[in-house]
């Protein structure tokens, strides 16, 4: 499932939450500036690691530290915005056919990176080097937890992130990005081939489009494919050894998958459902669909076409996260938590999974299911410390077990994260009244308070 949620420098990749696919096609309609977040997808985020690891490698950076971030755009766009981080539209992923091609892409933006290229401003752009992942995040997770004031810093981080289009390099810097991303593919062993075909399928465009050329997709607009670097890209990508070599076909049965959740999710659900008609029976398909139909709110649908996934893979922890998805957004969270928790366990505990789970096991409203909800977002925000809307629902689930104080230890993690320091500050000292002095509970009570309150007297003196 995929919900639009940011998410924190580091873990980002390896961590995952998940809730509220809804949200991003309801915040839509209403807020156009919403158009713009991170979406958040334990199995888009797993592949994109995948794809992109031994390319980061091969660029002399950590993968752990380099976080490739998927924005809920249709435009077609990849950028770089300061920091080690790749941001690609949902878009730029739909208008590739295959892996070969978003690691073309991912290539590219690596060489921005490690070239410590400068962002020229476009026309009409603003500062936009700023663009902070938590901020992005951060609103949306707090307006699915119902804080609407907090919902609006998000909605203004998303604008930011539209910004991206502007974001421009020069002609320079482009070719420095492009030779740099080719050596990063050789290096890896992995062709370059899907990095011409992309680039020149959109020159394609450009052309088709060249009378309105500011209408043409962002990344053409920012990456002009000229015939001098369109031959520079072809010479040299030909000369690579690993030119001829073949994309693992496991990675595109990824790819053709995520690919489709995308459209299912991103589209109108008229649109996902032409592209992915009933003919088709394959299960990509089956996932648009799902995704259309529970976008479209017809839940008895969605539930269809995603029991054909469960049948056709009956272990497969994204097809379970779904059907929980579906289930527990249409209302029935006692249903969810069977595949949730197959899904949990098949993902190896992915957070943003775990989280969708205690999410559902806190919307039973069984007391006999708090327990386990408790537990199941402890291990969830252990391992994806950022996720605000993870600590919104471990809160709830420690006030409704009676236990106060953590309830505000949780409380005043969600307003740490989101930069809300006086609130964070009077959750963390209304934690430690209750909690045992020295206890780990109560030092990072401590920690929060103190560095709010840091942060605090910074802005004062500014
Ligand atoms: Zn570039």
């Amino acid at each position: 499932m995929i919900s639009p949620f940011s998410v924190p420098r580091r873990r980002w990749l390896a961590g995952a939450r998940a809730a509220c696919a809804l949200l991003l096609a309801v915040t839509m309609s209403t807020q156009p500036a919403m158009a713009q977040s991170v979406l958040r997808d334990a199995e888009t985020e797993a592949y994109l690691h995948e794809i992109a690891s031994p390319l980061i490698a091969a660029a002399g950076l950590q993968p752990g530290n380099v976080d490739i971030i998927l924005i809920g755009d249709k435009e077609i766009n990849a950028f770089v915005a300061g920091g080690q981080a790749v941001y690609i539209n949902s878009g730029l992923i739909e208008a590739a056919d295959n892996t070969n091609e978003v690691q073309g892409v991912i290539a590219h933006e690596l060489g921005h990176i490690t070239g410590g290229h400068i962002i020229r401003q476009g026309e009409g752009a603003k500062a936009a080097t700023g663009i902070t992942i938590l901020s992005l995040l951060l609103g949306v997770a707090a307006m699915a937890a119902g804080a609407g004031d907090a919902g609006m810093g998000v909605m203004m981080a998303g604008q930011q992130a539209a910004l991206g289009k502007f974001l421009a390099f020069n002609r320079t810097q482009e070719a420095s990005a492009d030779s740099a991303g080719v050596s990063f593919l050789d290096k890896a062993g992995i062709s370059g081939r899907g990095m011409l075909s992309f680039f020149q399928k959109l020159r394609v465009e450009e052309y088709r489009f060249a009378s309105t050329y500011a209408e043409t997709d962002p990344y053409m607009q920012t990456h002009p494919m000229s015939g001098d670097r369109e031959a520079t890209l072809q010479a040299d990508i030909q000369k690579s050894a690993a030119y001829g070599k073949k994309t693992d076909p496991a990675l595109d049965v990824k790819f053709q998958r995520i690919k489709a959740k995308l459209i299912g999710y991103m589209d109108d659900p008229t649109t996902a459902l032409r592209k992915y008609p009933e003919t088709d029976q394959g299960l990509p398909a089956h996932y648009a669909r799902a995704y259309a139909w529970h976008r479209g709110a017809y839940p008895d649908k969605a539930v269809e076409e995603v029991d054909k996934l469960v049948a056709a893979a009956p272990t497969d922890p994204y097809f379970l996260e779904l059907k929980g998805q579906i289930l527990l957004e249409s209302g029935k969270p006692k249903e969810a938590l069977a595949p949730l928790r197959l899904a949990v366990a098949g993902s190896r505990n992915a957070p943003l999974i775990a989280s969708l789970l205690g999410h559902a096991l806190v919307a039973t409203e069984d007391p006999e299911n708090l327990k386990e909800a408790r537990d199941v977002l402890k291990v969830a925000v252990a391992r994806d410390r950022d996720n605000p809307f993870a600590w919104y629902t471990l809160g709830t689930a420690y006030a409704r077990l009676g236990d106060e104080p953590r309830a505000q230890l949780a409380t005043a993690e969600r307003y740490a994260l989101i930069g809300e320091e006086r609130m964070a500050m009077a959750s963390a000292e209304a934690a430690m009244q209750g909690i045992k002095q020295g206890t780990p509970d109560y030092l990072r009570a401590e920690d929060i308070a103190l560095s709010a309150r840091s942060a605090q007297n910074d802005r004062k003196k500014r």
